[in-house]
């Protein structure tokens, strides 16, 4: 199996989108005309061939033991994009609650709690929650999946937030815009940065 892992230099210092030709600080097109709400993101693989057939596998037929290895492979993608020492807490993406009982188990969560334990961060799965029922995203193009995710999340406890860097941990990162709408939502409730990470990048954000 050869999995399709994303190059961590020469990418966009928002987004990490990869940018031929740049090794430093850069900032992409998209982040310059639209800026998301989150400080820095970091993906692991690209959303493609055996990464994509596990993830799916993951998500949707419960392969819960991949875990550990998802882990693994987003803790070495965000060493080299954050300071980890640097995180407060980690926040899983929240399902809504319709697909989440469809599938009885939010496929974040493992991974998050995983990963919080690898860093030795505070794991809050309640901080951050989705009201409900945005149409999926993958079925929109990109500025429509920007109005569909307004007003989706809500943060429960502000306090737990206030001051502090937040990692939000999500399976996919397609054009960024439910990312930024949790980082939006986080820093109005006073979090002094949101730094995002997920496993696969969609082929089609580049
Ligand atoms: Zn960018």
């Amino acid at each position: 199996m050869r999995l399709p892992f994303v190059a961590q230099t020469g990418c966009c210092s928002v987004c990490a989108r990869p940018v031929e030709g740049f090794g430093g600080e850069y900032l992409c097109e998209e982040c310059r005309r639209n800026r998301p709400f989150f400080d820095r993101a970091a993906t692991a693989l690209w959303f493609d061939g055996d990464a994509r057939r596990m993830l799916l596998d993951f998500k949707f037929n419960a392969h819960l033991w991949l875990r550990d290895d998802f882990a693994d492979w987003l803790d070495a993608a965000m060493h080299a994009r954050f300071n980890v020492s640097a995180v407060d807490l980690v926040v899983p993406m929240p399902s809504s609650p319709l697909h989440r009982w469809d599938r009885g188990y939010s496929q974040c969560e493992p991974l998050a709690r995983c990963l919080s334990g690898m860093i030795a961060r505070r794991f809050d799965p309640h901080v951050l929650v989705r009201r409900g029922g945005a149409t999926r995203q993958s079925s929109l193009p990109e500025a429509a999946r920007r109005e569909n995710v307004k007003n989706t999340f809500a943060v429960v406890r502000p306090e737990s937030v206030r001051g502090r860097t937040a990692l939000v941990v999500d399976d996919v990162l397609t054009t960024g815009s439910t990312f930024s709408e949790a980082a939006r939502v986080l820093k109005d409730a006073g979090a002094s940065r949101v730094w995002v990470v997920a496993l696969a990048r969609s082929t089609r954000c580049c």
